[in-house]
């Protein structure tokens, strides 16, 4: 158990000054008190306490190709023809490879302020095809790497089981991307069996559907049920109507959009997270919203690969909840993600603060707490709020940074997400344990270094 002095914290109940915080020695919060304890291995923490953001969308595989893909040329550059070097880069990548290019990531999430990661993984087998001996050597590549990098990880193994709709058959670049329903299930329990055993309160399981075009509606239904068998409450995603070729191929083979389809099924609630919606209309928001089920959006990754606008006030003004993903890795920095989430809305309305509410103005602060806490139950990790029965996973702000100077307590996450970004997050806890101090990283040097020299020998041939 370790007792924490802290200047200033945001709670659930909101600023607390002076508190004290009690952690077990799971990583879970025993207690908050306004009061300073004045107990003698009380540890002192000068700075400003928010809580940690869980990143509720990753493809880890994708940071080895950020940047590498913003060169025009003669054909109309567009989300697909990113896929087609995006396939490429996911053919060529092995365990240890994956586990090398996830560790480096996560440390990056952890500077940038994302305490937690659900990654959505559709790699399952070898380049060729064929399966990997025990089930299965991808996955525990990114446990591997959540491990050393210290970050709280939710993996959620994808059905990925045609190529469009109408179930057509997978093109050859997707071979690896296949689990037939009930190797998906059975993978999916054995890995639950085995993390219940491990006994690794930051290892999380849930599941995830890549798409409609790659789940024909049969096997989504088939494969929810065995799902709710497995685990009733697991958290369940799926990428809905990112792209407008998506949602008019939708129509032409089921004669409903992709999101109208999904709702029809009367499967969505809250433990479904639909990533992206870009292209959601305005009854299909509201359906949304009615659902409980969450939002993801990732604006950086949405921005980059030209996918649409969409309207967050309007999801929100319903009732809805909107969490945030880093995606394709294009960036990797939660403040960065809300910044464009409220700056899109601003470019479209040509208004300011369009997502701050009456009951909280300040947009910032109202973002960041409610994707923390939509990011957690999408994530389905007891985190996203310091709270008691949470797990300690939190950021300390250095109030000296001058990107917070002048800062009053209920203005410190705007600075953070519209003036500084990152720049101001010194220290990282998650789960009761130190993974940040002074902005560094004890892995980050080592790691980096071998990264680096990976880069140099693949990136040739990926990109
Ligand atoms: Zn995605």
């Amino acid at each position: 158990m370790q007792i924490y002095r802290v200047d200033s914290v945001l709670s659930s109940q909101g600023w607390l000054r002076d508190a004290s915080i009690t952690v077990s020695d799971r990583g879970e919060v025993l207690a908050l008190s306004p009061q300073t304890a004045a107990a003698a291995h009380t540890q002192h923490i000068a700075g400003i306490v928010v809580p940690g953001m869980p990143n509720a969308h990753s493809h880890a595989f994708q940071r080895a190709m950020a940047g590498a893909n913003e060169v025009r040329s003669e054909r109309r550059e567009s989300f697909w023809t990113w896929r087609a070097s995006m396939y490429a880069l996911a053919n060529s990548v092995g365990p240890e490879d994956l586990e090398l290019i996830a560790t480096q990531l996560f440390i990056e999430m952890l500077k940038a302020g994302y305490t937690s990661v659900a990654e959505f993984h559709y790699l399952h087998r070898a380049p060729d095809g064929t399966a990997y001996p025990g089930c299965n050597a991808l996955w525990r590549s990114l446990d591997a790497a959540a491990g050393i990098a210290g970050i709280g990880l939710t993996l959620l193994p994808a059905l990925y089981l045609s190529s469009d709709f109408g179930a057509r058959p997978l093109r050859r670049e997707q071979a690896r991307f296949r689990l037939s329903v009930e190797e998906f299930l059975q993978a999916l329990s054995l890995r639950r069996r085995e993390l219940a055993q491990g006994g690794d309160a930051r290892l999380h399981t849930g599941a995830a559907f890549h798409s409609l075009r790659a789940v024909p509606l049969e096997s989504l239904r088939e494969a929810a049920a065995g799902l709710r068998e497995i685990d009733p409450g697991g958290v369940i995603h799926i990428h809905v109507a990112e792209q407008l070729r998506e949602v008019s191929a939708c129509v032409r083979s089921c004669g409903r959009r992709p999101v109208e389809l999904l709702l029809d099924t009367g499967l969505i609630g809250p433990q479904w997270c639909l990533v992206h919606a870009t292209h959601a209309n305005p009854a299909e928001l509201a359906g949304i919203a009615a659902s409980g089920a969450s939002v993801c959006l990732c604006p950086s990754t949405e921005g980059n690969l030209g996918d649409g606008w969409f309207d967050a006030a309007r999801l929100l003004d319903a009732g809805g909840t909107l969490c945030i993903g880093s995606d394709s890795q294009a960036s990797v920095c939660p403040a960065e993600e809300l910044r464009w989430l409220e700056y899109a809305q601003r470019l479209k309305r040509r208004r300011r603060a369009v997502l701050g509410s009456a009951a909280e103005p300040h947009v910032g602060a109202r973002l960041w707490r409610a994707a923390a806490q939509c990011g957690a139950r999408a994530l389905g990790q007891p985190v996203g709020a310091i709270e008691v029965g949470r797990r300690a996973d939190w950021l300390v702000l250095d109030p000296a940074h001058p990107t917070l100077a002048g800062a009053s307590e209920e203005r410190v996450l705007d600075h953070l997400i519209f003036a500084g970004a990152r720049a101001a997050i010194r220290d990282v806890m998650v789960g009761g344990r130190w993974v940040v101090r002074g902005g560094m990283h004890e892995a980050e040097e080592a790691i980096a270094a071998r990264f680096g020299d990976w880069m140099l020998r693949r990136a040739p041939r990926i990109n």
